[in-house]
């Protein structure tokens, strides 16, 4: 059963009581940046003993980089991806990857409804339509059931990729899942997060390599454009820049 009531006082006097804690430095090097990662999620470890999970999308960099990063502090932390049934086969690849070389099993987090049912029950393709309705259906639905197991969850989110998480706190009360957030990256750069890729010879996904900074569904992500931003290749032909589980929060 969720403990949410105690995760969430311990929250309000995290942010009260320690109120720097929630305004980190600007990065200035990989070696301070990892460190300060490393003592968020070790002290996100300690604060909910058997109750935090790790989201990771295996659809962009920082995400395997918070993996490493946690998977260090913690072996046995659950691991889960938000199963679309519509990821490419390279974030297929790249997740039985990373259970290989770290010696886990990440939890697939799937819809209630296959591609095939939501299509009989919403119409064909409704991601074409109703983006924010399919993202909805298989991935902002899917996760708050997930979460109903856990008093927090960590993320790879990160300020800098959209205006929407620009003002991410570390650590937040995330009302839709009635859990803590946690963001040990929040103020990374793509570019270091591609520094401590190198650094620490990690996978990728394979499409990195072939315009697609950033990976999501593979009905909803296309190459990106020389200019553009890292994720102008999500929702094309949508102002949508949001799956809509990183809702802000009062935090924010
Ligand atoms: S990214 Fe596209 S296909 Fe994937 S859940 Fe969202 S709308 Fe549906």
């Amino acid at each position: 059963m969720n403990s949410g009531p105690a995760a969430r006082s311990f929250f309000f006097f995290v942010r009260m009581g320690t109120p720097q804690a929630a305004i980190m430095k600007p990065t200035t090097t990989l070696s301070e940046a990892t460190a300060r990662a490393g003592a968020e999620i070790r002290s996100a470890l300690d604060a909910y003993p058997g109750r935090l999970t790790l989201s990771c999308s295996f659809g962009g960099p920082s995400g395997m980089v918070l993996l490493d990063l946690a998977l260090q502090e913690e072996p046995r932390l659950p691991v889960f991806v938000l199963d679309t049934g519509l990821l490419f086969p390279e974030s297929y690849a790249l997740l039985a990857e990373t259970e290989a070389r770290y010696g886990i099993r990440v939890d697939a987090i799937a819809p209630l409804q296959s591609v095939a049912e939501q299509a009989a029950t919403c119409g064909e393709r409704l991601w074409e339509r109703d983006p924010d309705r399919c993202c909805s259906l298989r991935k902002v639905e899917p996760l708050r059931k997930h979460l109903q197991g856990y008093d927090a969850w960590m993320t790879a989110v990160r300020r800098d990729q959209t205006s929407a998480r620009s003002r991410l706190a570390t650590r937040e009360w995330d009302f839709e899942n009635q859990v803590v957030k946690i963001v040990p990256l929040v103020d990374w750069s793509e570019d270091l997060g591609w520094a401590y890729v190198r650094e620490h010879g990690l996978r990728v996904n394979a499409l990195h390599d072939h315009g697609y900074p950033s990976v999501g569904c593979i009905t909803c992500t296309r190459r990106v454009r020389s200019g553009e931003s890292i994720r102008a290749g999500r929702w094309p032909g949508f102002i949508k820049t949001e799956c809509g589980i990183h809702a802000p929060s009062a935090n924010a």
